[in-house]
């Protein structure tokens, strides 16, 4: 364990301006507040923080930074509060580490009691200070590097898993890829014991054939070149056990037939040594075909050149060697965010590029209405590699993979993804639900009057687009009942044996026990409340026999127009009424969870089914649009005849949408076809002029 004046030291030596008082306060606070606790490894608990706080000052943090450190499980863990915290260390020191403990505080409920509440404070406070999640990793690091001592096999297995699924996709989004690897060899270590046993007893067998194969390799490569005149550094490096039981599992194939365990990085000043360099290592040592790939004279979409190959080095070992320039090597490692911030004449920290998502997390906890869907938005912000595209100002847009341009619209802006019609990647026209790659240059074609489409659900990846279809879904259904409900109550009042007062409706909402109007319209739509309890509440004693009373008169049909099908209404698939039918409504049973009002043509079986439903009179309205008929069609089995009638069928400008053979023998096939029509009228038509054909045997509405 660090020693007080070690940890001070270690500080002192990268920061000399670091507050000394500050951190021999947090050493002392935290030793007496965990007093004699014990680490499940019998150590005292007190080297925990100290170890955390020993990781963070090898990536050189601040003084606030390791006083959070330290004192990070004490306000969890001790009876030390956060108001002793802030008033010894400040509201800077004390904000970050009920940042931490909040954090931990989540990481102890079952993943479904997760509060939502719990986790929108957490990145709320984290999206302001970055350090709170600096912290939080080195916290799981050293509790990855202590895991063995914990007992209970169960409880090993869900921490490795944790980290395996949240904590080392973390690390890797803000670049910290020394704590990536940790964990995940941990982690992995944990939960593949036996693979992880084998792909290290190898890498062991490596390494004995020598002492540091790898360097004698590099060794090797350099002086071999350098006898060539060829000038070049090289630098060797293993993968670690998870990524090559990754790539194995990925690529399907053994330990002995993964070539890139060893890879080598030959670093050249010009692209001609490249070149000079391959003809010359391909010369000395035999290349594995398939291996070769030249990404200099075809670079890869983001950018990336370097040339790849894997030969037979000595006869008995496989090495994947890449060969770049210095230029190029800068570029691959700081990548292509690096590469445009540099292009702009920005640099950005790469943390402050990497908080774009925080942000957008933030975005979605605030509009978000259930945890569970706050839940799955945050897995998918968190756990979804990354792609970069651009916008045609060269702004550059992170995504998940798989992200679409609407992904894209709504990453930009809200309102750009809400009027999205249409998207040019890299300057052609392209569907909204194209996917996007690393490097593409979209552009989002919009239009005023288009608004987000329900379909796009289907093809989003961002939590973002998602959460604003949703919510744009949710307005509009909402404006669509209460659209629904405003007809019925005009047409329930119209009933009334008399005018309703100026008053009415408010006394109505008193009597039905409801606040607004609104609620009023929406319990019609509904169903919540039929057409008599809405009466006798407008009117008391309107619907009763009592003499003197005006009969209640033949209710009038209630016009569908202008309302949207889906939400407000839906048409029924057994009797497929278009425009000009007779039609009338049932309503929905609310308790299904479905809305607004079936449409039956008047002739529909299925309505004698439910007689004593609450029917609606129904009228389409002037303009209606079309729908689809069902009609059955008997033909004659001859050739030609489905073409006939489709060319008929064609002729009065309507289309087939679906068409079903039902039955057929030598003489004729019977098929049921379903046909897009204006309205009834023009059914009428087409159904004469099919029966009109000689070929046809009989046509008629299913
Ligand atoms: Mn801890």
């Amino acid at each position: 364990m660090l020693r007080q004046y070690e940890l001070v030291e270690k500080v002192k030596g990268y920061d000399p301006d670091a507050d000394e008082a500050l951190l021999n306060r947090a050493y002392v606070f935290s030793m007496k507040a965990h007093g004699s606790q014990k680490r499940a490894s019998g150590d005292p608990y007190f080297s925990h923080p100290i170890e955390v706080a020993g990781i963070l000052t090898d990536l050189r943090l601040d003084d606030e930074t390791i006083a959070t450190a330290i004192l990070h499980d004490t306000v969890e863990d001790t009876v030390a509060t956060p108001e002793e915290v802030e008033r010894s260390f400040g509201p800077s020191v004390a904000r970050l580490v009920d940042g931490v403990t909040k954090l931990s505080k989540i990481e102890a409920q079952t993943e479904n009691e997760r509060a939502a509440e719990n986790l929108r404070k957490f990145l709320l406070a984290m999206s302001d200070d970055i350090r709170v999640l600096l912290v939080k990793l080195a916290d799981r690091l050293h509790n990855m590097r202590t895991l063995h001592h914990i007992k209970n096999p169960d409880k090993r297995r869900r921490i490795a898993r944790e980290t395996m699924e949240i904590y080392a996709p973390l690390a890797e989004r803000i670049g910290m890829y020394e704590f990536m690897k940790e964990m995940q060899t941990l982690a992995f270590r944990e939960l593949e014991p036996d693979a992880f046993e084998s792909i290290s007893r190898r890498l062991a067998q490596l390494h004995e054939e020598g002492d540091d194969l790898i360097g004698r390799i590099g060794v090797g490569l350099k002086l071999f070149l350098a006898d060539n005149g060829v000038a070049a550094e090289v630098q060797g490096r293993e993968k670690h056990p998870y990524s090559i039981w990754k790539k194995m599992a990925e690529r399907h194939v053994s330990f002995e037939q993964l070539s890139d365990v060893m890879a080598f990085r030959v670093v050249v000043d010009a692209p001609d040594d490249c070149y000079r360099a391959l003809s010359r290592i391909h010369q000395r040592w035999p290349m594995v075909p398939g291996r070769f790939k030249d990404f200099i004279s075809t670079p890869k979409r983001n950018g990336y050149r370097s040339i790849h190959t894997t030969v037979l080095y000595d006869a008995s070992h496989r090495i994947e060697v890449q060969i770049r320039t210095r230029a190029m090597h800068a570029e691959a490692e700081h990548g292509l965010a690096a590469h445009w911030a540099y292009k702009n004449g920005r640099r950005d920290s790469p943390a402050a590029e990497d908080r774009a998502w925080v942000r957008d997390l933030v975005e979605i906890l605030e509009h978000a209405e259930s945890p569970e869907e706050l839940l799955e938005h945050t897995r998918l912000a968190m756990y979804q590699d990354r792609i970069f595209a651009f916008s045609p100002k060269g702004e550059l847009i992170q995504l998940p993979k798989g992200a679409t341009p609407v992904d894209f619209a709504y990453a930009v802006h809200t309102a750009l993804g809400d009027t999205a019609v249409g998207a040019k990647v890299n300057g052609r026209v392209a569907p909204l639900r194209t996917l996007l790659e690393n490097g593409d240059q979209v552009e989002i074609l919009t239009s005023g009057a288009q608004e987000p489409q329900s379909a796009w659900l289907n093809f989003v990846v961002t939590g973002k687009a998602r959460a604003a279809i949703r919510r744009f879904e949710r307005a509009k259904e909402r404006g669509e009942l209460l659209a629904l409900g405003r007809k019925l109550l005009d047409e329930i009042t119209s009933r009334l044996p008399a005018p309703l007062g100026p008053d009415g409706v408010r006394q109505a909402l008193q009597r039905l026990h409801l606040d607004r109007e609104e609620a009023l319209l929406e319990a019609l739509a509904r169903g919540r409340i039929d057409d008599r309890r809405a009466m006798e509440a407008l009117m008391p004693g309107s619907t009763g026999p009592g003499e003197g009373r005006a009969a209640p008169r033949q209710r009038d049909a209630v016009s569908i127009k202008g309302l949207t099908p889906g939400v407000a209404y839906r048409l029924c698939d057994c009797c497929h009424p278009v425009p000009g039918d007779r039609i009338v409504g049932v309503r929905r049973d609310s308790a299904g969870g479905e809305q607004g009002i079936v449409v039956h043509a008047i002739t529909c079986d299925r309505l004698s089914d439910g007689a004593d439903c609450d029917w609606i009179d129904l009228a389409w309205g002037e303009g209606a649009q079309g729908g689809v008929a069902r009609v059955a069609v008997t033909l004659r089995n001859e050739p030609g005849a489905l073409a006939l009638i489709a060319g008929i069928i064609a002729g009065h400008g309507a289309n087939i949408n679906n068409l079903q053979l039902v039955h057929r023998d030598r003489e004729f096939h019977a098929s049921q076809l379903d046909v897009e029509v204006t309205d009834v009228a023009q059914l009428m038509r087409i159904l004469a002029a099919l029966r009109a054909t000689e070929a046809v045997s009989k046509a008629e509405r299913a």
